[in-house]
């Protein structure tokens, strides 16, 4: 689908046998195919200008000699570049708080929140033997509230039962006491999205952080949002102080471009990806990886 990086680089920068150095004009060469590349995988163009600018100052340094080709010299230096800005290795969940340790799920509506909260659940309980309540605080979709229940059931993991009649705030105040007394150790918190950012979607889970006092505040993205992801990041992040990133539906033919621009708006490590619509679609995030496949 995406011709190739390397084969592209090998084009441009062939003519450097002998040279010890990268010059000015072969890195102006290769720079404008990786920055196609990059586009490409949907990573936003600030992003893209920002990195390139990074890129070039470190290549024009690099030496070359005992590569086997120049084009793989600088993709080295670029997957080096997009590796570090990701993040140099995986972040964990910290569930380090007083129990329940709270973990609040924000992002627009259809990103993936809720079938998240499943999974994180699922992990969660599966490889840490956690207590888990799953609480959902979108009183606008009962078809949402009904879906974390099915879930729950499913994952045979504790539901907190929430109403279309509820405030967001006071359903999240009673599951966390409920947790307490019961001695979950980590509590859940589903919130509502809309289709865009609002004001009064961003008030909602402004109080809803305030209320639950959440140790992870994980922002959920569609991978498949690419450029849209950028304001989408900008909007939460100002928002609510988060902790990590969620990049969903992975498994789709995104080429991953929105997680070097997240990462880069939001500042915060992506933690984990979603790869598909089953609970088992959940896999820790490596940046190394996903330099590979934005670089195609
Ligand atoms: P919410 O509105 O943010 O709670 O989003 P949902 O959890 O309801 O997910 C919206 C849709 O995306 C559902 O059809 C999910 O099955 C699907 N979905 C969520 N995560 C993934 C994923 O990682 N891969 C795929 N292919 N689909 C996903």
């Amino acid at each position: 689908m995406f011709e190739n990086l390397s084969s592209r680089l090998s084009g441009v920068v062939k003519n450097l046998r002998g040279q010890s150095r990268l010059t000015e004009a072969n890195i102006q060469d290769a720079m404008r195919e990786v920055r196609m590349a990059l586009l490409e995988a949907d990573v936003a163009l600030p992003v893209v200008k920002q990195f390139i600018n990074d890129v070039k100052v470190r290549a024009q340094g690099h030496e070359v000699i005992g590569s086997l080709t120049p084009g793989q010299a600088v993709i080295g230096v670029v997957h080096e570049e997009l590796t570090k800005l990701m993040g140099a290795q995986n972040d964990a969940l910290n569930l380090a708080a007083v129990p329940p340790a709270v973990i609040l799920m924000a992002g627009l509506q259809g990103a993936g929140k809720t079938t998240t909260s499943g999974k994180l659940a699922k992990l969660l309980k599966e490889t840490q033997k956690k207590k888990i309540l799953l609480v959902s605080t979108d009183v606008y979709r009962p078809a949402a509230i009904e879906q974390l229940k099915m879930l729950a059931g499913q994952l045979e993991v504790e539901w907190f039962p929430s109403d279309v009649g509820q405030k967001p705030v006071e359903i999240a105040l009673a599951a966390h006491d409920y947790a307490k007394k019961h001695f979950h150790d980590v509590l859940i918190v589903d919130t509502a999205g809309r289709l865009a950012i609002d004001e009064a979607l961003m008030a909602e889970i402004k109080a809803l952080h305030g209320a639950v006092n959440p140790v992870e505040t994980l922002f959920v993205v569609d991978a498949m949002q690419g450029q849209d992801a950028v304001n989408t990041a900008k909007a939460f992040n100002e928002a609510l102080p988060l902790t990590g990133v969620i990049l969903t539906k992975m498994d789709g033919d995104s080429r991953g471009g929105a997680a070097l621009s997240v990462r880069h708006i939001t500042g915060r490590p992506i933690k984990f990806l979603g790869t598909g619509e089953k609970l088992t679609g959940l896999e820790p995030f490596h940046p190394d990886r996903m330099a590979g496949r934005i670089l195609g």
